[in-house]
This record gives C-alpha cells, sequence and structure tokens, in this order.
C-alpha cells in the first residue's frame, strides 16, 4: 500500500460500515414488525462487482456470509479473501452453468441456485468426484412467477428436470447435498409483498415433503422487509451495503 492509498480505504472501510449499519438496523425493524427473533434471519452480503479488499472490510466488521453470482469473478476473490486469512461462508447465489460445477465447488460452501435435476445431478457428482467431507448445503431456487426463462424451478410442473417437485425429490435424494430449503428473486414487475406471500405459501407446501428445508433465501436491498415479514430466514444484500454497481448483473 503507498501513502496516497491509505485514506481511500479508511474512507471505504467507513463506507461499508455505514451501510452495513443501516442495513442491519432495517433488518432489525423489519423482525420486529413482524413479531420475529432477529436471530432467525442472517445476512449475506453480495460482493459481484466488488473487490476481495471489500469483502475482508466486511468480515472484519463481522459479516460471515458472503454472495457471488459468476464463477470467475468468484474463484478469484475467494482465493484472494483466503490469503488474507479471512473464511467466510461463500453463496453461489447466480446461475450455475454445469460445466461451473468443479470449480464453484472448490468454494461454495452453498450454492442457493439449484433449478434442474441436471444441475442437482452434477453437483452431487462433483462432490463425490473431489470427496467432500460432508454433504454440500442447496437452496433449490424457485420461479414464483412461473417463467422458467429467468431461473428457477417451476411450482405445479410436471417437468421432469426443472419441475419445483423433481427438482427438491433430485436434492433430497442425493447423498452429496442436502436439500436445506429453498431460494427466490421477486419476479420484475411485482410488488414484494406479493411475490413473496406466493414464495411462503410455496415453500409451506415443500417442507411438508421435506421438513429439513427450513431456509429461505429471499429479499435484496430494495425489498428485504417484505421478504422478512413472509418468513425470509436469509436475505441477499449487495447495493444497500457496497453502493451501486456499474452495471446490472
Ligand atoms: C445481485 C444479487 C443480489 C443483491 O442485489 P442488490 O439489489 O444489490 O441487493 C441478490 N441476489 C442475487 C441472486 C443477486 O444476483
Amino acid at each position: 500500500m503507498t501513502d496516497s492509498q491509505a485514506p481511500a480505504r479508511a474512507d471505504r472501510r467507513a463506507e461499508i460500515a455505514a451501510g452495513l449499519a443501516r442495513v442491519r438496523s432495517r433488518i432489525a425493524d423489519a423482525c420486529a414488525a413482524a413479531g420475529r427473533d432477529r436471530a432467525e434471519v442472517t445476512m449475506i452480503a453480495v460482493t459481484k462487482t466488488y473487490p476481495a479488499s471489500d469483502v475482508v472490510t466486511l468480515v472484519g466488521l463481522g459479516v460471515t456470509d458472503v454472495g457471488e453470482n459468476r464463477d470467475q469473478e468468484a474463484a478469484t476473490k475467494a482465493a484472494q479473501v483466503a490469503a488474507a486469512g479471512v473464511a467466510p461462508r461463500w453463496h453461489f447465489v447466480g446461475r450455475l452453468q454445469r460445466n461451473k460445477v468443479k470449480s464453484v465447488l472448490r468454494y461454495a460452501d452453498v450454492v442457493q441456485s439449484v433449478d434442474s435435476v441436471r444441475l442437482a445431478s452434477a453437483l452431487d457428482a462433483g462432490v463425490t468426484a473431489i470427496g467432500r467431507d460432508r454433504p454440500l448445503d442447496v437452496l433449490v431456487q424457485v420461479s414464483i412467477d412461473g417463467d422458467a426463462a429467468r431461473g428457477g424451478a417451476v411450482p405445479d410442473s410436471a417437468d421432469p428436470d426443472a419441475g419445483l417437485g423433481a427438482v427438491t425429490e433430485a436434492v433430497a435424494a442425493a447423498g452429496g447435498l442436502r436439500l436445506a430449503g429453498l431460494m427466490a428473486v421477486a419476479p420484475l414487475g411485482w410488488e414484494p409483498e406479493r411475490a413473496f406471500a406466493r414464495l411462503a405459501a410455496i415453500a409451506a407446501l415443500v417442507r411438508a415433503d421435506h421438513p429439513q428445508a427450513t431456509e429461505l433465501s429471499a429479499g435484496m436491498s430494495g425489498d428485504l422487509e417484505a421478504a422478512i415479514g413472509h418468513g425470509a430466514t436469509h436475505v441477499r444484500v449487495g447495493s444497500a451495503l457496497l453502493g451501486m454497481r456499474p452495471t446490472l448483473r
């Protein structure tokens, strides 16, 4: 580090600390409003487009969980963060191609975006191939509006690859995977309240068949209150913590 970089780094730390304080108080307020215990909700800092140094800063401020949505960026960043001596829990939250499974398994503790039987099988095979000592935590991504084109397994669909029932069964049956719960993004143009109410109903149905699927990852910078109101156990927050990203991705 040169002298000229030091003030910028201190500023960045203050900026992140302020963002974190705001998000933490929003989560606490939303829990209070919903009559929920604050300890039921984990914040995942989504650090895509931001550097490894921001992840290290977040961990220094008490953040335990980090999310990324692109393998190439995440693999590099996770290695840099590990080299800095900190070890957050890494969640992969983006669309995952089967040819990236091996790479993702090197750093991910949780994959939140499993939305097909084929992807579940590839992850299970990958876990076996690398000799992972315990099953990989998986959330099945749900398409709240049933539009499979934007990702997510489709509720009420008998599709053998992308139907929600088929995907949850495949994950639950895979020895290398643990079905931890569901993940979703509110569809564009939907009121968050309506989207997360529907998600909560879907989650209740999944839990009737798979009681272990207790986690619900829903809510981002713009709609975390509505998600917490409808039972989210994990909120995935990027821009409210770290600032607006230069490009939408
Ligand atoms: C980018 C991203 C987030 C965070 O979005 P913000 O609006 O910046 O909080 C959450 N979930 C997923 C899947 C993402 O890709």
